[in-house]
């Protein structure tokens, strides 16, 4: 005679590991072979994952520390403007054509 599962009161195939209640294929976990109600695996995909408390400070700081980068886009400096070797002299009444 089958068991009803504990939840859903459908025929259970195995029994939690846990609390030992019938469950069915649906509400068994495959990892732990608890119930859903006992099994903490759904929780820890579904849930936020729990992380080790050095990995969680490490992350912290990771998300804390600046820029190691000085700085992508460093302003260039202008080129300075080389100082004219000919200047025109101001007696010159007609720049005219520079053609040859
Ligand atoms: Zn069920
Ligand atoms: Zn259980
Ligand atoms: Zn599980």
């Amino acid at each position: 005679m089958p068991f009803p599962c504990s939840i859903c009161g459908e025929e259970s195939t195995r029994i939690c590991a846990r609390c030992t209640k019938d469950a069915c294929d649906n509400h068994l976990c495959e990892k732990c072979l608890r119930c859903s109600d006992c099994c903490e695996c759904e929780v820890a995909l579904s849930g936020p994952v729990r992380e080790p408390a050095r990995s969680a400070i490490r992350a912290a700081a990771a998300a804390l520390k600046p820029d190691p980068e000085p700085d992508p886009n460093p302003e260039p400096e202008p080129p300075h403007p080389p100082p004219d070797p000919d200047p025109f002299p101001e007696d010159e009444q007609e720049p005219g054509p520079v053609a040859p």
